[in-house]
């Protein structure tokens, strides 16, 4: 029995390979799993569980139907799907995550987290994230008409692009200080998190004891997911 654990699949219509690709990942492996965790960004943007963008509708319609096949599926937001709400999850029957969740796995502790969090050295893009989480720029948001959010998503995706341009690889990765600081709180050896897009297995020293970091890969060229079973964890990347 496999837990699997996807990321970043940044799904948009202008992208059919991506939403097909993940498609194909729902019917064959998923629906054979013991549960799915998706650690955020499954949507380039979600503008509220309101949208009725028509891209949206194969996606919530196979997440359903996983649910019907009985395999529970998780979701943590990400950077760019932090608005997903109750309407979604009711409409997929995904249970929503918090920002760190702690899973026991094949008698492992396991922190979950979507990866942003701990890029702490990126100081603009922490105090744009501190901003729109905060839940009266939200309820503001989310009072506004479709139109304008939309427009208002694309100017923030333009700007978080142009920013992502100037900033160098190493101020866009994780900060070891603040991955090892959530690992100690959450008094656990194993990290698992998406979101930088550089997937690999990082073992390293934490307070004397082995630790292991697992970076989930993005979907933009291939598929990426992190297979859990008896035998321990494996990191695949799925091609196209
Ligand atoms: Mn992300």
């Amino acid at each position: 029995m496999t837990t699997l654990f996807i990321s970043d699949l940044h799904l948009d219509a202008e992208r059919p390979a991506g939403i097909t690709q993940f498609l194909d990942f729902m019917e064959s492996e998923a629906s054979q799993a013991t549960a799915l965790y998706i650690l955020g960004d499954l949507f380039e943007t979600w503008i509220g569980d309101d949208d009725t963008n028509p891209g949206h509708a194969p996606i919530v319609a196979a997440l359903a139907t996983l649910k019907l096949q009985s395999v529970p599926c998780f979701f943590m937001h990400g950077n760019r799907d932090f608005l997903i709400g109750r309407r979604f999850a009711t409409a997929t029957g995904c249970i929503l995550l918090a920002e760190y969740e702690v899973l026991v796995i094949e008698g492992e502790k396991v922190l979950l987290t979507h990866g942003d969090l701990l890029c702490t050295d990126d100081k603009p893009y922490m105090a744009l994230r501190a901003e729109v989480r905060d839940p009266r720029w939200q309820r503001e948001f989310l009072a506004k008409p479709i139109q304008k959010r939309r427009a208002i998503a694309d100017d923030l995706r333009e700007k978080s692009q142009a920013a992502t341009a100037a900033k160098t690889e190493e101020i866009m990765d994780v900060n070891q200080g603040a991955v090892e600081a959530a690992m100690r709180q959450h008094d656990v050896s194993i990290l698992l998190h998406g979101h930088t897009h550089r997937p690999d297995v990082h073992r390293f020293s934490l307070d004397g004891a082995a630790a292991t970091r697992i970076v989930l890969g993005a979907w933009h060229e291939q598929g990426s997911v992190v297979r859990w079973d008896e035998n321990g964890f494996v990191l695949e990347s799925l091609q196209r």
